[in-house]
Parts: structure tokens; C-alpha cells; sequence
């Protein structure tokens, strides 16, 4: 480890502790299993390379720039294998492999310049930049915790950009508030001895956090990356808590307790072999019920953020008012416009809920009970302007024959193109639903058993005349139609029930016809 970081590279998380047997649950191809064993070969080799150089050259000059390079090393192999795992992962699992990249790339840039710090004397504020980068090249992964398998929308979405944002400001609110603001008294660029307490406090929550999420998730995944995380963030913690007040603190980079911290490199590196999401995700993961009370979990971590940037705040301004103003208000301007975001969003799904349960999802008509509904309002309301309403039954003719000869596809295409032309046939103020399979439900208000007639006829010759030629199938369909009309006296059972007499009528006598109810008196030209 180079002298500049005092301490662990591996401060922060880092993901996944596998257990050998979880890791034998995944199946891979021959060659996906050669390669995984010699990346595992590869750290452990590594691992056994570093023993050595620390057991044979301990501190003597060489030694630790040795040390150093092995975990560099290392480092750039635990990044290769989480670019293979996002590969080999899909959904969430790719996606926080991604994560785990781009978190590694940050911590092998900061190995490497530190690595190289053994043989150049570095400036005081390069040094403070390797620092930076090593307390918070975690942050990426720390993003992984608003990762949200169960509405995962497609590509980016606008919320993790936001939170990707705010942890930003965090970490640069943190480094200001550890290192710049010490700084500006002690002229030091390593943690101030008095920052370890929110240091081990600050990754003790985030530990918590992991696991938390994992304990409460549907998702496989997550319980199962978020576990291991959680479990791999205790692990280094501690390891840091036994560098600086156990056994490891009056040792220097080259020490045997460097090879603690390349243990912390190796495992992450078993697990990105060995990942293979599609093994570890279950069918469960999109239709199990949402959990409550897991959501409202990982919802108050994006709130973790802004509150902890405010603790921070206080000391932060004392030293520069303008600095820590302008951290709070993009921090503000974040978190405003999450809450904006997720309550448009939770509007779009109550409306979209709304109209699932009152529409149909073939036809987008009103769905039978909306219908029948729409009915009882129109009966009501008839008995105020003394009229009655049309209440039309259609079904749609021999279209078991369509089906069984087109396929159940094509039969959904005609019972589409049905509901269209029943609602440019029907007045605007007309209501048309499926009522059941093929069968539709027409509500005309104001309208009299004559009118209704008339309207009944409407329809059915515009289905009978339309034309064919816009369609997939090209088929001729015809409708046959019963109809009734009521007022705020009439049951609704009892119209429906008329309404379906007359619709047998009209297939009895023939199809693509209309025909009353039975106690009207019958004419001849229907
Ligand atoms: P009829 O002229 O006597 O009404 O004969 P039909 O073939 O139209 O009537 P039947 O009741 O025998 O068949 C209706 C068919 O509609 C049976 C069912 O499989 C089919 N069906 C019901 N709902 C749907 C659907 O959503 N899509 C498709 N493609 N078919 C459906
Ligand atoms: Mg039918
Ligand atoms: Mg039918």
C-alpha cells in the first residue's frame, strides 16, 4: 500500500463475499468454467506472490512497492472479472457489475499513482487527491443501493442519474468535511485521527444499509449481491478498525496486515468469476406482490444522503460559508426534484391503474363491469328528463370458426377491429364495452325502443358493409344484435336478460340481424 493512504484502499464497500456453495449453484459452459478457475487461479497465485514478497522483503525498500504493485494487480483483476460478470449478468445484476467497474477503474487509478508514489515524491495535494480517490472509489457501488429490480425501467432512468448526483455531492461534501476543513489547520492530507468515528459510523450504516435491502427484497438478486455486499462491507470495516486500533496500527505498507487487504481484493474477484445472473434470478423476481414495507426501506436510503450532506454542512461552513451553501442547494435542487419525479410518477401509475380496471386490454373498451356501471348511471339519470335508454347486446358471428381456422391471433385482431367500428357506428355520447368473450355491450341514453332500433341497424350494417381491405386477415364478419330500452324503473338484470333473449333470437333466425326485445311487437324488415 503506498505511504500516502496511511491506510486501507479498501475502506468502503466493495461487493459480494460468495460462499463456495452458492457459487456451485450457477451453470456455465465449459469454456465460461475454465475461465472463471483461472481468474480465481490468478488471485489466488497473486495472493501467495504477496505473502511472499511480505514474508521475504517485509519493509525493506523494495518491499512495498512490490506490495503495492501485487494488489495494483489484483486491483485490475477485479476489475476484468466485474466487466466479464456485467457480461454474463442481465437487468440489475448487469447493471451493478457495471457499477463495480467503474467503482474498480477509480480505485486502480488511485493504486496506480499511489504505487508509483514509492519511487516519486508527490506534491501535498496529489497526495490529497489519491486519498479522496481511495476513501470514496466505493461510491459507484454505493449507487447499486437504488438500483430497483422491481419497476427497473429500460436504459438509465432519470432517478438514478439524480441519486448518482447526490452521492456525488455527498462525497465531495465528506471530503471536504474530513480532509479540507482538518486541512485548512493542520496542513495534513491524511484522515484527521478525530474522523474515525464517523468514518467507521458512516460505513457501519452503509453496511446496514446493504443488508437491510437484502433482507427485504423479492428479488433473488439482490438478496443475493446486496447480502454479500452488506457481508463484505463488515469484513472491511473491521479490517480497518483492526489497521488503526488493533493489531495493524503501528505497522507500515509491506506489513504482513497487507495481506488482510488483498484477501479483501481476492474475494470480490471469486464472486464476479462465478456470477451468473440468470441462474440466480428467479421467474419471481418481476410477478412477486410488492413488499411494502422493502420499498419504503429503500426509499429512505436517497434520504440518507441530503441529511447526512446537512450534518456535514455545519462544520463545513464555518470554514467557507459560499463552499458549503452551494453544496446544500444542488443537494436541495436533488432532492426537490426526486420528490417531484416519483410523485408524477405515482400519479402516471394511478392513472394507469384506473384505467386497467375499467377498461379491457384487448379492446380498450370499458371492460363489463365499468359498462354495466356506465348503465345503472344512464338509467338513473333517464328518470330525471323522463326518457329511456337503449341498452344493445352484439355478438360477433361464427367467430369460433375464425379462431379455429386463423388462429386465436387473428380473432384477436377481428374483436379489435369490432370494437372500432362499433365506436364510429355508435353516437359520441354512446357507451360501447366488452361485455363478455365476443359479445358487446351498448348503452345509448335518451334513446327509445324505436331509436334504439334504429341505432341497433346502424351498427350492424356498418359491420356488415365495412371494408376488408385495411385488414390483416380480410374477413367478413356480421354481428347480430338484441336490444331493449329502460328507465329508472327497469332491473338491470332483467334488461340484460331481455337483451340476450333477443340476441338468440337474432342468431336463431339467421345472424347479422337485429331483433327486440321479445314483448315487442315484431316488424318485418329487421
Ligand atoms: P355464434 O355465431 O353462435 O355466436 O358462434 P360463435 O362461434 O361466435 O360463438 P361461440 O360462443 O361458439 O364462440 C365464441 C368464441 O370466442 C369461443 C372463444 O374461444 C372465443 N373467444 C372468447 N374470447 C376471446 C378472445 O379474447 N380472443 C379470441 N381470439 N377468442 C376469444
Ligand atoms: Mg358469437
Ligand atoms: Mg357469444
Amino acid at each position: 500500500m503506498p505511504e500516502v493512504t496511511k491506510g486501507n484502499p479498501y475502506h468502503y464497500p466493495q461487493s459480494n463475499l460468495a460462499l463456495p456453495s452458492e457459487i456451485s449453484e450457477t451453470v456455465f459452459t465449459k469454456n465460461e468454467m475454465t475461465s472463471s478457475r483461472k481468474i480465481i487461479g490468478m488471485a489466488l497465485a497473486l495472493l501467495l506472490a504477496h505473502a511472499m514478497v511480505i514474508f521475504m522483503l517485509g519493509d525493506s525498500p523494495i518491499g512495498p512497492a512490490l506490495s503495492d504493485s501485487i494488489q495494483l494487480l489484483l486491483g485490475g483483476l477485479a476489475l476484468l472479472s466485474c466487466m466479464r460478470a456485467s457480461r454474463y449478468s442481465d437487468r440489475l445484476g448487469s447493471h451493478f457489475w457495471q457499477l463495480a467497474v467503474v467503482a474498480y477503474s477509480i480505485w486502480v487509478v488511485a493504486q496506480g499513482v499511489g504505487t508509483l508514489g514509492n519511487f516519486i515524491p508527490y506534491p501535498d495535494y496529489v497526495r490529497g487527491l489519491i486519498n479522496l480517490l481511495f476513501c470514496f472509489w466505493f461510491g459507484p457501488l454505493a449507487m447499486a443501493l437504488f438500483l430497483d429490480p422491481e419497476h427497473e425501467p429500460k436504459g438509465i432512468d432519470l432517478l438514478l442519474i439524480l441519486d448518482f448526483v447526490q452521492g456525488t455531492i455527498f462525497c465531495l461534501a465528506a471530503y471536504l468535511y474530513f480532509f479540507y476543513v482538518p486541512s485548512l489547520s493542520e496542513a495534513s492530507t491524511d484522515l484527521a485521527h478525530s474522523v474515525w468515528a464517523p468514518y467507521f459510523f458512516g460505513y457501519g450504516l452503509l453496511a446496514a444499509a446493504f443488508l437491510v435491502r437484502s433482507f427485504f427484497t423479492n428479488s433473488v438478486v439482490v438478496r443475493k449481491l446486496f447480502g454479500r455486499m452488506g457481508i463484505f462491507l463488515v469484513c472491511s470495516v473491521s479490517t480497518d478498525a483492526l489497521y488503526y486500533y488493533g493489531p495493524g496500527a503501528a505497522l507500515k505498507t509491506g506489513a504482513w496486515f497487507d495481506l488482510l487487504w488483498s484477501g479483501l481484493l481476492v474475494a470480490p474477484i471469486c464472486v464476479a468469476a462465478t456470477w451468473h445472473t440468470q441462474d440466480a434470478a428467479s421467474p419471481d423476481d418481476n410477478i412477486a406482490p410488492l413488499h411494502t414495507r422493502g420499498l419504503i426501506v429503500t426509499q429512505l436510503v436517497p434520504l440518507l444522503y441530503p441529511l447526512l450532506i446537512l450534518v456535514m454542512f455545519t462544520r463545513i461552513a464555518e470554514a467557507r460559508i459560499t463552499l458549503a451553501a452551494a453544496v446544500v442547494l444542488v443537494s436541495f435542487l436533488c432532492s426537490s426534484t426526486r420528490l417531484l419525479i416519483t410523485h408524477q410518477r405515482l400519479l402516471q401509475a394511478q392513472e394507469a391503474l384506473r384505467k386497467e380496471a375499467t377498461h379491457d386490454g384487448l379492446t380498450g373498451l370499458w371492460n363489463r363491469v365499468a359498462i354495466v356501471d356506465i348503465l345503472q348511471r344512464e338509467l338513473l339519470r333517464s328518470g330525471r328528463n323522463g326518457s329511456t335508454t337503449g341498452v344493445i347486446l352484439a355478438d360477433v358471428d361464427r367467430f369460433k370458426f375464425v379462431n379455429d381456422t386463423h388462429g386465436h391471433a387473428a380473432g384477436d385482431a377481428v374483436l379489435c377491429d369490432m370494437a372500432n367500428e362499433l365506436t364510429t357506428a355508435v353516437r359520441p355520447y354512446d357507451s360501447v364495452g366488452r361485455y363478455g368473450g365476443e359479445e358487446f355491450l351498448i348503452v345509448a341514453p335518451g334513446c327509445s325502443l324505436e331509436e334504439t332500433w334504429e341505432l341497433a341497424e346502424r351498427v350492424r350494417n356498418s359491420v356488415a358493409n365495412r371494408s376488408t381491405s385495411g385488414q390483416v386477415h380480410k374477413l367478413a364478419m356480421t354481428l347480430s344484435l338484441g336490444f331493449v330500452a329502460g328507465g329508472p324503473e327497469s332491473e338491470i338484470e332483467s334488461l340484460l336478460h331481455a337483451a340476450d333473449e333477443a340476441l338468440y333470437l337474432a342468431k336463431r333466425s339467421g345472424r347479422n340481424r337485429v331483433e327486440p326485445q321479445l314483448a315487442f311487437p315484431r316488424l318485418t324488415t329487421a
